[in-house]
């Protein structure tokens, strides 16, 4: 190794970069503002993806069809004009052992300053046969190795770095192409010490079959000649293997860490069953429970009497009826004298809930009150003090319930509806309104398995998988413009047999004002369409009286057609509608249909959804649509739009408390994230924490996957 390498070991990687040789002011602004300060940033900014220039080739010995490397020196360069308007062609000579070759990029015309006579290149592409000019390399990919004027680093060209066999390509930062990226990598390794501390116990890699973090970094970045491209594409080298594990099992043993501190907690007054609250709890159920339910409710009840709070995710399909499952653990908890709070994400479904709630409680001692933004202030206030006396034993609401000067008595049980629609804080706060009080959240929006080890490591977990009695997967297809008439006309025969439909209309931030009046003019023209039918109108701006007056006409049948924005997307319950059609479905997100999907299906009759979409389908757009048609299983779906979306845009990776990874990959490495957590919890619990994963995991969890500390 280098003279550098007696350094004072472990401090070379927490050197800031803009101190770094070859890195001015201007460089080091671009790179903090990809989020680069140290070192150890530019080491952990992994190339993406490999080449394999070992097999640099002659110009005259390539062919038609084929990707090659080639090298050598440009000759000349330039822009050439084209008749097509708004279509450029860069041309470039470049002269290698064998001869002269001609290079083509379409439409860069930047590469004017790329390239210059005189400089050497690498070039890696396809090789094109076109009748004038005959033989061509086609929009390569390229590396100037060497300016004209720059002969210093010509070493580094020669010692094999950026050419003449597997070279790393590296994503560019502002000014940062990808050679320059290369240099300052290979400089920072160089400079390593022979004993970089490592957070991975020596047990754990021999049990792994994992190299030291040394040469892990190495090997990442400047893999050995032999090593497979595929593999290295794949990210699935032993180097590369280890640093996915590095990183997973800091994040595990952080999460492993919270377990522990849970389970330490205590709670004031611990639950308790006996007949009375069972025969309580009997009362209000209007049916009966599935297998599903009853499990899940079987274990929530088993939380509320340990001493432990509960911190449990209860995840179900759409229409596998939660509601009554939280309404029970609900009145376990009001038996044992403790309040109760139950948050939705909207105010119409905080309205539903407490209209199919309040009926059922009405026989009971027990005040259930509602309380959303738009509650009035005489309102607000009366419910405030009634909950801070303790004269009202369940509040149903929404975000409003977080809100700072609302109070109770003793908060015993919260209660979260479609958590993922609300953010890690709000769940903290509505907690920190009792003292250590159970935690219950609720979602149709299943998380996907390889998610459930991640942001909702610390929750445990319950799934109702089986659906009420007698429902009947939706029928769902979909539809160009072409096919309105026709879809039409299948509304109309539902309408006719007295059953109802939704149609929606899409609701985008930027837009909504012209989309309210879109919804808005189709709410008319339906009107005329189905003028032998009651046609009403939903939307999220309408005064809440307003909005509750016309569910109660829909919910009691005289309403037949219902036009809504997303609104209705949770929560709305009326088993006679039978069928939806999606407007614009195309502009939709996967869960968010299946979501809206879930509003029908509700009763025994088969129920439909048109997916009617405008225009010609993007790719994805078409993914999902078909996705949605060719499954109702909730859990399907999911998975389906993580492979589409990946995990940050699914859930909102500051929202949901998934970290920033700088290598894993929540989905393609599932498999080492449970390892990592079995290793995490294995070595937490027979040793406690190593002095090594001690000395990282603060700055782990903080600075790097951007999630509040361990503690
Ligand atoms: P979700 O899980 O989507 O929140 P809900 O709790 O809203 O589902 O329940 C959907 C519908 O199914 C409601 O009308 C509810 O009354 C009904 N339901 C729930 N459980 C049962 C059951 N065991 N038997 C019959 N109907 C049920
Ligand atoms: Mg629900």
């Amino acid at each position: 190794m280098t003279p550098t390498s007696s350094l004072p070991p472990v401090n070379v990687l927490n050197e800031e970069l803009r101190f770094q040789k070859g890195i001015g002011p201007r460089r080091a602004s671009e790179l903090q503002q990809a989020g680069m300060h140290t070192l150890d940033d530019l080491l952990y900014r992994f190339p993406i993806r490999f080449e394999d220039r070992s097999q640099v080739r002659r110009s005259t010995d390539l062919k038609p069809g084929e990707s090659a490397a080639i090298c050598g020196d440009v000759v000349s360069a330039g822009l050439r004009r084209t008749r097509r308007r708004g279509f450029s062609l860069f041309e470039m000579l470049v002269r290698d052992d064998a001869g002269l070759f001609k290079v083509v990029w379409m439409n860069q015309p930047f590469l004017q300053d790329v390239f210059k006579p005189g400089q050497r290149v690498s070039l890696y592409g396809k090789v094109e046969y076109r009748t004038p000019g005959g033989l061509r390399l086609s929009n390569p990919q390229y590396e100037v190795v060497s300016s004209a004027a720059e002969s210093s680093s010509e070493d580094v060209a020669e010692d094999g770095k950026h050419t003449g066999r597997i070279v790393p390509v590296y994503e560019r930062i502002g000014s940062l192409a990808t050679g320059h990226l290369r240099r300052l990598v290979l400089d920072t390794l160089e400079r390593l010490p022979p004993e970089v501390d490592d957070p991975l116990p020596d047990a754990l890699r021999t049990r792994h079959g994992l190299p030291g973090r040394r040469e892990a970094l190495w090997g990442a970045h400047f893999p050995a000649p032999e090593t497979s491209l595929d593999t290295l594409n794949r990210f699935r080298t032993p180097a590369q293997l280890r640093l996915i594990f590095e990183e997973l099992f800091l994040f595990q043993f952080g999460l492993a860490l919270r377990r522990r501190a849970r389970n330490a907690e205590r709670k004031p007054r611990v639950m308790q069953v006996d007949d009375r609250v069972r025969r309580s709890a009997l009362a209000v159920l209007p049916f009966r429970l599935t297998p599903g339910q009853k499990t899940a409710l079987r274990t929530i009840v088993e939380d509320l009497c340990r001493p432990q709070p509960m911190n449990r995710l209860l995840q179900g399909d759409v229409g596998c009826g939660k509601t009554i499952v939280a309404l029970l653990a609900a009145l376990v908890a009001m038996e044992n004298g403790l309040q109760v709070a139950l948050m939705a994400p909207t105010e119409l479904l905080a309205e539903q809930h407490y209209l199919s709630i309040a009926p059922l409680l009405s026989t009971s001692r027990f005040r259930v009150v509602l309380l959303t933004g738009g509650s009035g202030a005489k309102v607000r206030r009366e419910t405030g003090s009634a909950l801070e006396r303790g004269d009202a034993h369940l509040v149903i609401g929404t975000h409003a319930l977080v809100q700072q000067n609302l109070r109770f008595r003793e908060l015993g049980l919260v209660i979260i509806d479609e958590q993922h629609r609300f953010g890690v804080l709000q769940r903290a706060t509505l907690r920190d309104k009792g003292a250590l009080p159970d935690v219950l959240v609720m979602t149709a929006t299943p998380i996907p398995r390889t998610l459930a080890l991640t942001s909702y490591g610390d929750l445990d977990v319950s799934v109702i998988r089986d659906l009420p009695p007698g429902r009947r997967p939706v029928k769902t297809t979909v539809e160009g413009e072409a096919r309105r008439q026709s879809v039409y006309d299948f509304v109309r025969g539902e309408l006719t047999a007295g059953r109802q439909g939704y149609v929606v209309y899409p609701l985008i931030e930027d837009s909504e004002k012209l989309d309210l009046k879109a919804a808005t003019a189709m709410a008319d023209t339906l009107a005329t369409v189905f003028a032998d039918h009651t046609v009403g109108l939903l939307h999220g701006r309408m005064k809440s009286d307003a909005r509750e007056m016309i569910m109660r006409r829909f919910a009691a049948g005289d309403v037949h057609l219902l036009v809504a924005t997303t609104v209705i997307e949770v929560g709305v319950d009326v088993p006679n509608a039978t069928v939806m059609v999606v407007e614009h479905a195309e502009r939709f997100g996967l869960a968010q249909l299946h979501q809206l999907r879930g509003r029908v299906g509700r009763g025994t009759d088969q129920s439909h959804c048109r997916l009617l979409y405008q225009g010609t389908l993007t790719e994805t757009a078409r993914a999902r649509l078909s996705a949605l048609a060719r499954t109702t299983d909730g859990f399907e779906i999911a998975e389906q739009d993580l492979q589409l979306r990946g995990p940050g845009e699914m859930l909102g990776t500051r929202q949901s408390g998934l970290p920033t990874l700088r290598v894993a990959h929540l989905t393609r490495d599932h498999d080492i994230m449970e390892k990592a957590r079995q290793e995490a919890e294995t070595i937490l619990s027979e040793r406690g924490i190593p002095e090594a994963v001690l000395a990282h995991l603060d700055d782990a969890w903080t600075r790097r996957f951007g999630l509040a500390g361990v503690g």
